[in-house]
């Protein structure tokens, strides 16, 4: 058998760090360039958690679906006035970012694994990528005055998120295609609601449909990781209508005067946006949901875009995750096909006998077919929601799944 590669992986989150560990087992030298500069905390909070992002976890980790999970039993959807108007059972497993990031962390050798390092240009001659390294936007001052210093690989791999500057730079013409909505997402302690809120909300995942509009409120670990019930934390997703242009500007100018292109983090939007949001949840909610969305405390906002590439690889750089489909959340499969992609890589490489070009060449069909065809049924589940009027409660197409529908 052959070498198997160097990698450089350009991003550090649930994308590149599956990516790293699937790499590294199969023989590869791998460092991650994470830019941020501490590790990252409580990003995206709840995530429903399907086969594919806890793959890595429970074949090669030692967990157990049950140490970073939580599990509800229905799917449930309230009228306005809290009756139920339809329900149906089915298992769903949640989890959070946090704690989904935090388990892979610890299974990567710790010097594979840079914070702090931006990855700041990259170029490819004669079969080997140098990569070009800045010390991340949070660096001290001062930082970074040095000349950069530089990797070489023989693959970089990006997983550079949904803003991703490597797309930008191999694909400019490429520009995020804002959907027309925004989530509204924040977590409250269970424990933190009235009893019967958290009775109603603790063993399912709740929606209520609106007009133009749809929330989805669900349990997910403790920051911690506590799975214990009255420790979780109750998860909201709302998605809003705002016009692209002065509306949009407005919702997305954080407190401090900045224009946010894609997040707010916690805390950043303004008294205005999140007291009107607070009031649309009183006056068109159900109680229950009201209650979570009024006492979560920090709400974030998170504009929703379709992207789509025409290609993922570039000599010996490839896009995967986010980089290359960032598709709207509707079949919570963001994580999945982040980690689907470092999956395939792994394989096709080593079905390739370490030949990089070969094994990227084979996964590239392979995965921009996935890419497409995931964004083309969540833009579909999306539009219906929040244009066409055409969104139905127990309607088969919305059971989460990266390859449909329930798979
Ligand atoms: C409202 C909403 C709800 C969602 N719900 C779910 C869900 O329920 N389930 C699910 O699976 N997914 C969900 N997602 C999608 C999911 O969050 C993303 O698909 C997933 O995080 C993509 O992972 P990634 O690793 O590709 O990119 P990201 O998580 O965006 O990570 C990119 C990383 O790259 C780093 N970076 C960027 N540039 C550089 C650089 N130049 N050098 C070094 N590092 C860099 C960033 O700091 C970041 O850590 C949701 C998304 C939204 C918006």
């Amino acid at each position: 058998m052959s070498r198997m590669p160097r990698v450089s992986i350009a991003g550090g989150s649930v994308g590149g760090l599956t990516a790293a560990l699937v790499l590294r087992d199969a023989g590869c030298d791998v460092r991650v360039f994470e830019r941020s500069s501490t590790a990252l905390q409580a990003r995206g909070a709840g995530i429903a958690a399907l086969d594919t992002t806890l793959d890595y976890l429970l074949k090669r980790g030692g967990f157990q679906v049950t140490d970073v999970c939580s599990s509800t039993g229905w799917i449930r959807f309230l009228n306005r006035d809290g009756s139920v108007q339809y329900e149906q059972r089915h298992r769903y497993r949640f989890s959070s970012w946090n704690t989904i990031y935090r388990s892979l962390l610890g299974l990567l050798d710790a010097g594979c694994y840079r914070l702090g390092t931006e990855v700041t240009g990259f170029a490819e001659q004669h079969g080997t990528v140098t990569v070009t390294l800045g010390p991340g936007p949070q660096a001290a001052p001062g930082a970074g005055r040095h000349p950069s210093p530089q990797a070489e690989c023989d693959l970089l791999v990006c997983a550079d998120g949904v803003g991703s500057p490597a797309r930008a730079r191999l694909l400019p013409a490429v520009r995020p295609a804002y959907s027309g909505y925004v989530a509204w997402r924040g977590t409250v302690p269970e424990q933190d609601l009235s009893p019967g809120t958290a009775k109603i909300l603790g063993d399912a995942l709740t929606y209520q449909v609106l007009p133009d509009s749809h929330i989805l409120v669900y349990p997910i670990p403790a920051l911690d990781g506590s799975l214990t019930e009255g420790d979780r934390l109750i998860n909201i997703v709302w998605y809003v209508n705002v016009a692209q242009g002065a509306p949009l500007d407005t919702l997305m100018t954080g407190r401090d005067g900045v224009r946010r292109p894609v997040s707010l983090p916690p805390g950043a939007a303004t008294e205005a946006a999140v007291t009107g949001m607070r009031q649309a949840a009183r006056d068109q909610l159900a109680e229950p949901i009201a209650e979570a969305v009024a006492s979560a405390p920090e709400p974030f906002v998170q504009a929703v875009y379709d992207i789509e590439v025409p290609r993922m690889v570039f000599g010996r750089i490839c896009l995967i995750g986010d980089a290359a489909f960032a598709v709207r959340p509707h079949a919570a499969a963001g994580t999945a096909k982040a980690a689907a992609d470092g999956w395939a890589l792994a394989g096709e490489l080593t079905a390739a006998d370490a030949d990089v070009p070969a094994a990227l060449a084979a996964w590239e069909q392979r995965q921009l077919a996935l890419g497409r065809d995931l964004l083309a049924r969540c833009r579909e589940i999306g539009d219906s929601s929040q244009f066409l009027g055409t969104f139905r409660p127990g309607d088969p197409r919305l059971i989460f799944g990266l390859y449909g529908p329930g798979h």
